[in-house]
């Protein structure tokens, strides 16, 4: 299998991959590891502080609308930083901590410390109430782990006048077979890769005269062809795979575009589409399923070759 990045991605969290010499379940495998084996951080355990506590002559209560089920679930969604080349442990096997009783186990190997301390808005606040963001999340561990500023705003919950939010956070690492908190990725799809054949111009223009535009601007034209008659490039073809639904079945032009353009399916070849929730780049991400399935296969490989002897 060969894998090479399509030109112009990763845009953000997004990118396309262009595969070939390879067929749609092994494909799938990646698809499937970068949903279910790829590891990444997310918080897994919470401790909200309970009581009243008074604070500039103001008596605040840590309650707040949010059931705690209901808060430590919006806390576990959000994306935190993952470093693979940090080594980190994996709580349940961390060499320093394994042996410890249940409740004294965590440890800098293998957890990601965060605190919380927001108070609702003062007795003489106009505000009613204050958004915890989770940006309020104060890295205690290393600051690389902080929030990223594209996710700092994403409300964790509310509080009034009188109340107050106290917590500590810990963030492990985990897979998304486990629960999709640690799936790092979204939007995951495949398709088989096409070249998009010019074979009549004439008729063509049933969509050429729409005015379309590829995703970067260039007018959907005979030009875009060129001498040749064909598109090979992944993502002008995306494109004109779009735009020919202008001209398909049931919308009245197809009689007389006629096949004018058709698709032609690569060999082998297929686009994996997908974004990353931003706790890893979508190329550390893939290169990560890619070495969760060469781990996979060389176990088995040793597996099978153990059940034969
Ligand atoms: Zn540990």
């Amino acid at each position: 299998m060969k894998a090479e990045i399509v030109e112009g991605w990763p845009k953000e969290n997004s990118i396309r991959i262009s595969l070939s010499e390879t067929d749609a379940s092994q494909v799938n495998a990646i698809r499937r590891a970068l949903i279910s084996d790829v590891p990444k951080l997310a918080i897994t355990r919470v401790n909200i502080s309970q009581g009243v506590v008074e604070s500039d002559g103001q008596i605040l209560e840590s309650v707040n609308v949010l059931p705690d089920e209901m808060l430590t679930h919006r806390l576990a969604m959000i994306p935190i930083p993952t470093f693979p080349k940090e080594k980190l442990e994996f709580f349940e096997t961390c060499p320093v901590c394994i042996d410890m009783v249940e409740a004294e186990k965590g440890c800098p190997q293998c957890q990601v410390l965060y605190s919380l301390n927001v108070q609702g808005p003062t007795a003489d606040s106009e505000e009613d109430t204050i958004t915890v963001y989770a940006g309020d999340l104060t890295t205690i561990s290393d600051p690389m782990f902080d929030i990223k500023e594209e996710h700092r705003r994403i409300p964790v919950t509310i509080l009034s006048k009188g109340q107050y939010l106290e917590l500590y956070a810990f963030a492990t690492l985990g897979r998304g077979a486990n629960h999709s908190k640690w799936s790092p990725v979204a939007g995951v799809g495949f398709s088989g890769k096409n070249v998009a054949k010019l074979n009549n111009a004439k008729n063509a223009e049933a969509l050429f005269d729409l005015d379309l535009k590829t995703s970067d601007g260039r007018p959907i034209d005979a030009k875009l062809f060129g001498k040749g008659k064909v598109v090979d490039d992944v993502n002008t073809v995306m494109d004109l795979e779009r735009a020919l639904h202008q001209v398909g079945p049931g919308t009245g032009r197809d009689s007389d575009f006629k096949d004018a353009i058709t698709l032609e399916p690569v060999e082998g070849s297929y686009v994996l589409t997908y974004e990353t929730d931003g706790s890893l780049d979508p190329v550390t991400a893939f290169n990560l399923a890619m070495g969760e399935l060469a781990d996979r296969f060389s176990g088995l490989n040793e597996e099978i070759s153990a059940a034969l002897k």
